[in-house]
């Protein structure tokens, strides 16, 4: 893992600044777009000097990695989020760790597993349903159609869990219009779920952020483009 040099950090953090602005106007002038960092590819070092150029919010995605580096930058003023699969074994260090958001919860057991140990712990975890919108084998998450009816059901059964809205990655795929599918598809979930507080759409990565916003999205989470 390479330490890269500030001005190219400072570059691709302000290419990818524009790319989000421009996308966003094309949606709303009101539209806030967050931008998470994902430093699974690259060193503490980098992550340092992101934030030294004004980025705030990082992701990681083992539980074990991103123990490190909080533990590592305690010091700074940072947001942290969870964006990997939870193994039921991590979830105890994970509620140790008192993540800013953990985007990753893709099973109703998990969710039971996460409750009963946050509640043994008297502690809370704002959580995003993962939703599998393109059904892909590969990867885990609700399915659309049981989306909206598990996260009232997580609502309701799980009280340490706060519920906080959706996060889904685009369709694996070379062909545009099914990754827009599977945004738009996440989208309309995530607007009849705004009637239950949901206020979080994470959509959108290096390669798909532009049309994961263009489609909706309000967080996105961007790791290769920024730390090249
Ligand atoms: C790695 C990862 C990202 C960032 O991916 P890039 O293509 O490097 O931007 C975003 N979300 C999740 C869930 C990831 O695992």
């Amino acid at each position: 893992m390479d330490i890269l040099d500030k001005e190219q950090l400072r570059a691709n953090l302000d290419e990818i600044i524009w790319n989000i602005e421009q996308a966003r106007i094309t949606v709303s002038e009101h539209n806030i777009i967050k931008l998470v960092a994902v430093g699974k590819y690259t060193s503490i070092d980098n992550i340092e000097t992101l934030y030294s150029l004004g980025q705030r919010a990082f992701g990681e995605n083992q539980v074990q990695q991103l123990k490190e580096r909080m533990t590592a930058l305690e010091e700074l003023p940072l947001e942290w989020h969870m964006i990997g699969s939870l193994q039921k074994n991590k979830i105890n260090n994970l509620i140790n760790l008192r993540p800013t958001l953990m985007q990753s919860l893709d099973s109703l057991e998990l969710a039971h597993e996460l409750n009963k140990k946050l509640a043994l712990k008297e502690s809370k975890m704002n959580c995003l349903l993962q939703i599998n919108a393109a059904n892909e084998v590969s990867k885990s998450g609700f399915s659309s159609d049981e989306s909206y009816d598990m996260y009232q059901r997580i609502n309701e059964t799980c009280p340490n869990i706060n519920l906080k809205g959706i996060m889904t990655i685009g369709a694996h795929s070379k062909d545009t219009s099914r990754i827009q599918k599977s945004f738009e598809s996440t989208y309309t979930i995530y607007d009849k779920l705004q009637k239950e507080g949901a206020s979080i759409c994470s959509m959108g990565m290096s390669a798909d952020y532009e049309l994961a916003i263009k489609c909706g999205s309000n967080l996105v989470r961007i790791g290769s483009l920024l730390f090249k």
